[in-house]
């Protein structure tokens, strides 16, 4: 027996029909080939090779890792930090494999930016999160968030379902949800470095007028923004919060001319 650790993020999930709905958000068949990050007693990983035709399975806890290649001889397991994982060496190109998972929570912010900034694009991604980072995830405005925009800058995400407490053994002290985001066909066409630049700035200064926010945080000069804001037909009095990903990426553009 293997003590679940906390600090891993090891909530093990027993419920079967949640675990056949993430495989089925996932859309998979016999080409596809699937990375499953965190396989831990390998619930999920047995789902997932009976659909896929590859797996290839990324665990950080060693002691796991045994068992694992005992109980799935075709999944490729890998004892590795995820945060450290370089996809092409294990030759994962760009649309051509998914990602699939109940992640450790405790990466969550740090996965999603690794994979969009530094993996190849994969296909689709199906993982289990937080249910409120889940609903920050997908928020629109008036309720935009840094979090929001830094997924759709690269995907559409979108809600599969919840998942209550009680499917997770030893049970977490949160609700959680399966959330699918699907890569966007062409890169969004802000440079990415001027728009979270941007963002972040504009985000800086929590309910303040966006426009104090750029000025102080930005370097921006008032007069300028408010020309730009004009053109964009914005308030001037708007804030973050109220800018959808479509005007975000316009006010970088503006402001990278
Ligand atoms: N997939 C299993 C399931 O659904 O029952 C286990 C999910 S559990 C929420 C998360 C798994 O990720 C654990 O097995 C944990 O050891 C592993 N893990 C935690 N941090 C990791 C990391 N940085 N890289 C790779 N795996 C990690």
């Amino acid at each position: 027996m293997i003590i679940p650790k906390k600090s891993l993020g090891q909530n093990f999930l027993i419920n079967a029909g949640i675990l056949e709905k993430i495989v089925s958000a996932a859309e998979l068949n016999r080409n596809d080939t699937v990375l499953e990050i965190g396989p831990g007693t390998g619930n999920l990983t047995k789902l997932l090779s009976e659909k896929a035709g590859q797996v290839i399975a990324i665990e950080k806890d060693r002691r796991l890792i045994e068992n694992l290649k005992i109980k799935f001889p075709a999944v490729k397991i890998i004892e590795e930090d995820v945060l450290g994982f370089k996809p092409e060496e294990y030759d994962l190109k760009e649309e051509a494999y998914k990602i699939v998972a109940n992640i450790p929570y405790y990466i969550t912010s740090n996965l999603l930016r690794t994979i969009f900034e530094e993996w190849p694009v994969p296909k689709l991604i199906v993982l289990t999160v937080q249910k409120e980072v889940a609903k920050r995830i997908v928020a629109k405005p008036p309720d935009m968030n840094l979090l929001a925009l830094s997924v759709q800058f690269y995907s559409e995400p979108k809600i599969i379902g919840y998942i209550s407490k009680g499917s997770f053994r030893p049970m977490p002290k949160v609700d959680s949800a399966i959330i699918k985001l699907t890569p966007h066909n062409q890169p969004t066409s802000a440079n990415p470095e001027m728009f979270f630049k941007l963002v972040k700035a504009g985000f800086s200064g929590k309910r303040k007028q966006l426009i104090n926010n750029l000025v102080k945080n930005f370097g921006m000069i008032r007069e300028d923004l408010l020309r730009i804001f004009e053109k964009m037909t914005m308030k001037q009095d708007v804030r973050a919060e109220n800018l959808s990903l479509n005007q975000w990426i316009e006010l970088s553009k503006l402001m990278e001319k």
